[in-house]
């Protein structure tokens, strides 16, 4: 196989030595995998080729980007090919009287909103890792970010695509019109996580930059008083850009390092955004502004200008960055709650972080129910790793006692597959596992990914030993 997959790329761009096994094992979360090999596509053409190979030697492909998920989405926990897009980075086209471009799946997410930027247009989705992450990433994994909450995360904003499906052939779904005819393919392969098609390419829409934007910083001595604040503004008929939260101790940690000017002694921190016209957004950062004292504020200050407001969200966005000072691992988990149940929700993350005795630290899309807490730890502590599984999953439990669901933005991957139970009756899951079976019907696609094991007939999460086909 290895043979066969140089003639059709070329020898640079087919890895198998350990080191390149080895850095393509992984993603940002906490699972290995054993690549057989890695390869580095340029051309749809050339994932055809590799699809084709992998079919005829019967071993999954992994499709990855930057490998910057959380979920174990692009670890390849069944061996076999991991197809990284990472050179099919090409943006071919910005076109800014449809506001759209067409880009490849290696794109990273942040190039191009500063493609776009001489035409004052951008894209939406915007990830906390958008420096790193790829457009192929965002639609595979249905990525959201800090200014998701009005503007919707990466299904709003992809219009078309272009696939290689499991036979090897290339298909489009979706087109320009925004209203596509047909069955709406589009919108299923967006957060289908690479077990149905390999994206290949992606026409997005772009949005017009808001001709303004007020950036408040709020601080508040509870949790509680933060969360309510949250509420009030929904309540108060605004939607704002973003509305995040930040607890005391990843506020300390970001400050520790990057000095943007957040306070460390509040409880909580709440980032709210309102973009629009100046005349709209003065008022809605007055009414924010409102709402915040009137849930004891101790503090509620507006980014003063451009820097001032790009240094806070440097600051927001790099928050898992600054917890590596506390320790050499973390585990970043992903939930949603009603708003409703934040406070109550916030405290039971609290407990659990307690009664396990492992530091939680706490950085969050609070606008809509989205959590991020994070556990710090030492993963050569013997038997480390099984406590901070045990109290991952008494979260996700928790969260989904309350209403919740599993993933807000990190998609289900390998990490939360075998939770789907949690949310899904067996009829459910055997509909989503028809989809798969009719897309992949030799469970070619990031086997083992998403669906439990036993979710259909055949065994979807099945095991083969790794590096055994090559
Ligand atoms: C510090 C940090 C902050 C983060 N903040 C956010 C955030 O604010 N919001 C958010 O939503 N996520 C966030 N994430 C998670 C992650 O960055 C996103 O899920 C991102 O979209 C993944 O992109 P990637 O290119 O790294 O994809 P990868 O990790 O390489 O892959 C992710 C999934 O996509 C599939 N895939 C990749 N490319 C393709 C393709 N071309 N065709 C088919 N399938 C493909 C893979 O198989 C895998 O299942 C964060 C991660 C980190 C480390």
């Amino acid at each position: 196989m290895y043979d066969e997959l140089i003639a059709a790329l070329d020898a640079e761009r087919v890895l198998q030595t350990p080191l390149a096994l080895h850095v393509y094992g992984r993603d940002a979360g906490v699972y290995r995998g054993q690549p057989a090999v890695v390869v580095l596509p340029e051309t749809t053409a050339e994932v055809v080729r590799v699809v084709e190979i992998a079919n005829r030697h019967e071993v999954p492909v992994v499709a990855r980007g930057a490998g910057t998920g959380l979920a174990a989405g692009a670890v390849a926990t069944e061996g076999g090919i991991v197809l990284v897009t990472t050179k099919m980075n090409r943006i071919e086209e910005i076109d800014p009287d449809n506001r759209t471009a067409l880009v490849g799946p290696g794109v990273i997410n942040l190039d191009l909103s500063k493609a776009a930027e001489p035409y004052a247009l951008h894209f939406a989705p915007d990830p906390s890792s958008q420096a790193a992450c790829t457009i192929g990433g965002n639609v595979a994994n249905n990525s959201g970010g800090p200014h998701c909450l009005a503007e919707g995360s990466t299904v709003n904003h992809v219009l078309a695509l272009e696939v290689v499906l499991a036979d090897g052939s290339v298909a489009m779904v979706g087109s320009a019109a925004p209203d596509p005819i047909g069955l709406d393919l589009r919108g299923l392969l967006v957060g289908s996580e690479g077990t149905l098609a390999i994206v290949t390419k992606i026409l997005v829409r772009l949005l017009p930059n808001p001709p303004d934007v007020r950036t408040l910083l709020c601080s508040f001595d509870s949790i509680a008083d933060a969360a309510a604040t949250v509420s009030g503004i929904i309540a108060a008929g605004i939607v704002p850009a973003a509305l995040e939260m930040m607890d005391q101790a990843i506020t300390r940690a970001v400050e520790n390092w990057l000095h943007a000017g957040l306070p460390t002694d509040a409880t909580a921190i709440l980032l709210a955004e309102v973009v629009g016209d100046t005349a709209a957004v003065e008022a809605e950062a007055k009414v924010m502004a409102e709402v915040a004292h009137a849930h004891h504020a101790r503090d509620v200050r507006m980014a003063a200008d451009d820097s001032e407001r790009a240094l806070l969200w440097k600051g927001r966005k790099a928050a898992f960055g600054a917890v590596a000072q506390a320790a050499p691992n973390y585990y970043l988990h992903d939930t949603v709650v009603p708003r409703t149940r934040l406070v109550e929700t916030m405290a039971k993350v609290y407990e659990i972080g307690a009664r396990h005795e492992l530091q939680m630290l706490n950085v969050f899309h609070a606008g809509d129910g989205n959590l991020h807490p994070l556990m710090v730890f030492d993963a050569s502590v013997p038997g480390m790793t099984e406590k901070v599984q045990q109290a991952a999953d008494e979260l996700v439990a928790a969260c989904v006692a309350v209403g919740g669901v599993l993933s807000g933005e990190h998609g289900i991957g390998r990490e939360k597959r075998d939770l789907m139970p949690l949310m899904f009756s067996a009829t459910d899951l055997d509909a989503q596992a028809r989809i798969k079976e009719t897309f992949d019907p030799h469970n070619r696609f990031n086997p083992g990914k998403v669906l439990p094991t036993g979710a259909r007939c055949f065994d979807l999460g099945a095991s083969v030993p790794p590096g055994a086909w090559v």
